[in-house]
């Protein structure tokens, strides 16, 4: 990419569209596809997260990458018995990411990649929320300080567990079937869903994440990572979770 590319792009302001036009390439992933599954609005501008998160990562990331795996799950609805039902309802989604094994065996593999792909990517953007509460509170507060300690001790645990994630995949704080709090981390985009889990705060650990601004240091990205996070939205997934 040239670099006067990218300044117009960074220079190109708030609006995601203005963003859009100014992107130096253009990829069929672009366009919406044709199907049930559509891609949900970020809700904030693409600069919202600078500087944690750059612009540019924001925008390709919702834009190709979250919006890839819809044009994937277009694409296979017709083989795959009661997916079309689903879009667009979060809680049709849970039930059929925590019901795999109901999915016909040729077709589970590209539903628990890219069903989980989007329910993850959605729960992504949800949770980075600009503005809210910067420090756990509550039940969560509570519930962490019992669980690890301190809200450091279990923010250490997560960085590791970011950290040690060979190749790509989340990390996650989640409630387990035991409806108790850990941390785990999955491969791919495997959502906690698959553990039996359910999460509540989760980061991306996917190279397209993070690698124009951090390039190989994920544990950067991971350290300024937890600024954006919406600890209200958090609370909110704990209490819907306990
Ligand atoms: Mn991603």
């Amino acid at each position: 990419m040239l670099r006067r590319d990218v300044l117009t792009i960074l220079t190109a302001g708030t609006a995601g569209a203005a963003i859009a036009r100014t992107l130096p390439f253009a990829t069929p992933a672009a366009a919406q596809s044709a199907g049930p599954f559509t891609l949900p609005p970020l809700g904030y501008a693409y600069d919202a997260l600078e500087p944690h998160i750059d612009t540019l990562t924001m925008t390709i990331h919702h834009q190709r990458h979250h919006q890839a795996y819809l044009s994937n799950l277009n694409a296979i609805v017709d083989k795959v018995p009661g997916l079309a039902e689903v879009a667009g309802k979060p809680a049709e989604i849970d039930k059929l990411l925590f019901d795999l094994d109901k999915v016909p065996d040729a077709m589970r593999t590209p539903v628990r990649n890219n069903l989980g792909g989007h329910w993850n990517h959605a729960f992504f953007w949800d949770l980075m929320t600009p503005g809210g509460a910067k420090e756990p509170k509550g039940k969560l507060k509570s519930a962490i300080d019992a669980a690890f300690g301190s809200q450091q001790a279990m923010a250490e645990t997560f960085n590791a567990a970011a950290g040690a994630r060979f190749g790509s995949g989340w990390a996650w704080l989640i409630v387990d079937k035991g409806k108790k709090l850990d941390i785990v981390s999955t491969a791919n985009q495997d959502p906690p869903h698959t553990l039996g889990a359910r999460g509540i705060v989760g980061v991306d650990v996917w190279e397209h994440a993070y690698y124009l601004k951090y390039q190989n240091r994920r544990p950067d990205y991971v350290k300024a990572w937890w600024n954006t996070v919406n600890w209200d939205k958090a609370e909110a997934n704990f209490n819907a979770a306990a």
